[in-house]
């Protein structure tokens, strides 16, 4: 499994990451980002690209 963490004093609810996996980070109703904590493993490659997309770099992601 891959543990995703936001910084979310650092998220400014750009929602870049969004594009990136839209079923594992979205924008609510109020514009703020509610994610998925945990993902499978073949998500691996969604979940880098969003953590690059975001220009807070408030992503982080663990393999376990
Ligand atoms: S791209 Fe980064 S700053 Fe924007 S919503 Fe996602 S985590 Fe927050």
């Amino acid at each position: 499994m891959i543990t995703i963490s936001v910084d979310m004093n650092a998220c400014e609810n750009y929602g870049q990451c969004c594009f990136e996996a839209e079923d594992l980070f979205r924008l609510d109703d109020d514009g703020k980002l509610v994610f998925t904590p945990q993902a499978p493993d073949d998500r691996l490659a969604d979940i880098e690209a969003a953590a690059d997309a975001c220009p807070m770099q408030a992503i982080s992601l663990m393999e376990s």
